[in-house]
């Protein structure tokens, strides 16, 4: 089976033939995707993930990409990328959405309907889809207090609804992550709020995430989950790993706990750097970190690496690979 044949099976999906994924992901990193299909409803999800396991295609999820690392060599087989599928109805209290819609937008929508409870996800750059798959949060809100229920469907073909019970919610953790299933649809579920109330709290989210996050450089968010009884950045400060640079991506000098892409960066100058950061902290501190941000993909094949090794070198003889940079407290380029 070839990309060929996906297209003349749905010939009227938008589907994109070995498409670079750093046009996609928040990093601006990772290799290309063989296939990139954009679906617009949930029956075409299902037609065609019933398709790829007919043809025994490997099949990766995508929502807005913005907790993600595509390695540079890139995805084989389908990507589904769902930002297309982003219909937000509103209904009295709930709001039901497709899961490629902005959690961003869905909060704003709910401020606009005056629905108080998303106040906490309004600078969460992620799908909702994506914001189920993590269970997504910030000061102290997180997606599984609002959701009613999701639609998924699973691996195999089927579509079914699960109540927010049976997601098995925890601290950036959904049952979506061992099933492997794909969420399709959620509906939130809210109260009804003062806006001047909500729209204050947004503005005072937003200040404090402007001015704590290097929002002004691609990144992923916080690369770590935080380890029980410590706070990453501050291990990381710690650690004077701050401002480190290597490659192309760095430490943030703003958020010890982001790695920005300061010029350039492939995935692999954010993977050796993640994988140092982890081996400095755990001999440091017996301190195991664990990725919150998901690492996908191949490694580059080694004749396209070789290329890629001799690029690093010229960057590394240029600035040294592995350098330390002076703080700037605004971060501001
Ligand atoms: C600047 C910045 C700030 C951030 N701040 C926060 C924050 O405050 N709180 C927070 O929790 N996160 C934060 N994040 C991380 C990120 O936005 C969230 O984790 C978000 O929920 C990821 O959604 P996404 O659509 O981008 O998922 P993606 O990055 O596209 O995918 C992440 C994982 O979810 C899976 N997935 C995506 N959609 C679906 C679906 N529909 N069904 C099944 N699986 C799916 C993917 O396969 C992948 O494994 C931040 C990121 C950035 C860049």
């Amino acid at each position: 089976m070839t990309i060929q044949d996906l297209m003349n099976a749905f010939p009227d999906a938008n589907i994109k033939k070995n498409e670079p994924l750093s046009k996609y992901t928040y990093t601006k990193t990772g290799g290309p995707a063989d296939a990139l299909i954009f679906p617009k409803s949930k029956e075409e999800v299902q037609a065609l993930v019933q398709w790829l396991n007919e043809n025994d295609w490997p099949l990766t999820i995508l929502g807005n990409a913005s907790n993600l690392i595509v390695k540079d060599g890139g995805i084989r087989g389908a990507t589904i990328i769902l930002t297309d599928m982003n219909k937000i109805s509103i209904q009295d209290n709930r709001i039901q959405v497709f899961t490629g819609a902005p959690l961003i937008e869905v909060s704003k929508r709910a401020y606009e309907a005056g629905l108080t409870g998303l106040e906490f996800a309004c600078g969460i750059p992620g799908s909702v889809g994506g914001a189920v798959y993590m269970n997504a949060g910030a000061y102290g809100g997180e997606v599984k207090e609002v959701i009613r229920k999701v639609t998924i469907l699973t691996r195999e073909g089927e579509m079914k609804e699960m109540a927010n019970e049976d997601m098995d919610f925890e601290y950036r953790h959904s049952i979506l992550q061992e099933s492997d299933d794909i969420a399709l649809e959620v509906v939130f579920e809210l109260a009804p709020g003062d806006k001047e109330e909500i729209k204050a709290k947004m503005d005072e989210l937003t200040y404090l995430r402007t001015s704590k996050q290097p929002l002004e450089y691609p990144s992923c968010g916080s690369v770590f989950k935080r380890p029980t009884g410590y706070f990453t950045g501050k291990l990381i400060q710690d650690a004077d790993l701050q401002g480190y640079t290597w490659g192309g991506a760095q430490v943030s000098t703003k958020h010890a706990g982001f790695i920005v892409n300061i010029d350039n960066a492939t995935a692999t100058d954010y993977i050796e750097l993640i994988e140092h950061i982890k081996e400095v902290i755990l001999e440091k501190d017996g301190v195991i970190l664990e990725t919150e941000v998901k690492i996908i993909g191949d490694d580059l094949v080694p004749e396209e690496n070789a290329g890629r090794i001799l690029i690093n070198k010229a960057k590394t003889s240029l600035k040294s690979k592995f350098s330390k940079t002076p703080i700037i407290d605004d971060g501001i380029k």
